[in-house]
């Protein structure tokens, strides 16, 4: 049996650097606690594992692609490779973590599954999995995106998940997921599938692992591409930070390989509408960790803006934090005018409609000048479907 051991710079108490962490009521310690022995006791299980693989490969249909994009490559003067999280089952990188999760919560016995959502996408891949795993789905989501979102709160109905619409804050992201964190204090039976690597240790490591399947892959398929397993860079975009540590995990300890984070500027770092954590934040505790955050000098969050409703998030995950601080990534921030060009840009040149927020990750390539024998990975978290609506709205298409 292989022993586990975290790629990660994380400490047993789930610190990276200063960042991370559990800063939780005492009502939710058990469950915490429940939950790393759990993921502990899981994680290196051989049947565990096989089950976990089986549904990425037949259920999933992973190994997702590594395409290498030839007209954007001679367009941009480089070598660049996109790794297809989009054509996952559901629509995104989200259902990876979905699947891991679910699969622990049904060792751990639980019944009853909790989730956030913002722009849907991790709310419908969890209700997804609990269909396949008939398990009970409650999953919350701010008013704001239930009425800017309907196609995804349909499909999870279908799906035959219980929709909770939160009226607090500005009804979005944030707010869901304080009211799935209250379900679960009240709650201790449940399950709580956090679907970014934030909130309290272990759900930023565990969350990772499960997503890190993205750089194994990578990995295997530049080394039978092309002969070398380490790109120069990789790029991602960054909410929370998931699709972005799946994308840089095996890769962390590497320092030849470049890692480039992409968060959302939304209107700019300084316009006050923004989501851009690493530029518009400072150190604060947020959804239980320690880790940079925007908000006022007393403490207060701050509304965070952007037009991709997946990067909306007021924080970023303390693996993120620490990796921008330390300078082993660089964080770079995209408005949502750059998103949106590049959004275009890659459906021109390779007909490919990306997620807006995996567009914010696209825009790195106007922003930066890479060599004519750079290898350039770019995560595309998740297809455009979910967006056609704002890009209608937003791009002028000029061919009526
Ligand atoms: C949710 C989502 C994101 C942002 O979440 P991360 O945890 O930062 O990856 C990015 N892209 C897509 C397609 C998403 O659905």
């Amino acid at each position: 049996m292989e022993t586990y051991k975290s790629l990660l710079p994380v400490d047993k108490d789930g610190y990276y650097g200063r960042f991370g962490g559990a800063y939780i009521p005492e009502i939710l310690h058990k469950n915490v606690e429940n939950l790393l022995a759990a993921f502990h006791r899981y994680v290196d299980d051989p049947e565990f594992n096989a089950e976990f693989e089986l549904l990425l490969r037949d259920y999933v249909g992973r190994p997702s692609p590594l395409y290498r994009a030839s007209r954007m490559s001679r367009m941009y003067g480089t070598n660049i490779y996109l790794k297809r999280e989009d054509l996952n089952h559901t629509g995104a990188h989200k259902i990876n973590n979905a699947i891991g999760s679910a699969l622990l919560a049904k060792r751990m016995g639980k019944k009853r599954i909790i989730a956030e959502t913002g722009a849907g996408q991790h709310g419908v891949a969890t209700a997804t999995v609990c269909a396949l795993l008939g398990l009970e789905c409650v999953v919350y989501m701010g008013a704001t995106d239930v009425a800017r979102q309907q196609p995804n709160v349909e499909r999870m109905k279908m799906l035959g998940a219980r929709v909770e619409p939160v009226r607090s804050g500005n009804m979005t992201l944030k707010d869901a997921t304080n009211e799935a964190i209250r379900d679960w204090c009240c709650n201790p039976d449940s399950f709580y599938i956090i679907g970014s690597t934030v909130g309290p240790h272990p759900y930023p490591e565990m969350v990772a692992h499960f997503q890190s399947v993205i750089s194994r892959e990578i990995k295997e398929q530049l080394r039978s591409q092309i002969g070398r397993e380490n790109p120069d860079y990789v790029v991602a975009c960054v909410g929370g930070g998931s699709n972005a540590a799946g994308a840089f995990y095996h890769f962390i300890n590497s320092q030849s390989v470049r890692l480039i984070a992409a968060e959302a500027a939304g209107k700019g770092v300084d316009s006050g509408e923004t989501a851009a954590t690493m530029h518009a934040g400072s150190e604060g505790i947020i959804h239980g960790a320690r880790t940079m955050v925007m908000q006022t000098p007393d403490g207060q969050i701050i509304e965070p803006y952007s037009i991709s409703a997946g990067l909306d998030y007021p924080g970023i995950g303390p693996l993120h934090a620490y990796l921008a601080t330390s300078g082993r990534a660089k964080v770079m921030a995209i408005t949502d005018t750059e998103a949106l060009d590049a959004a275009l840009r890659l459906t021109r040149t390779e007909g490919i409609i990306p997620a807006l927020e995996s567009a914010h990750a696209l825009a790195v390539l106007d922003k930066m000048k890479f060599a004519n024998d750079d290898v350039v990975v770019i995560n595309v978290s998740g297809r455009g479907d979910k967006d056609m609506h704002t890009y209608l709205a937003n791009i002028p298409l000029n061919n009526d």
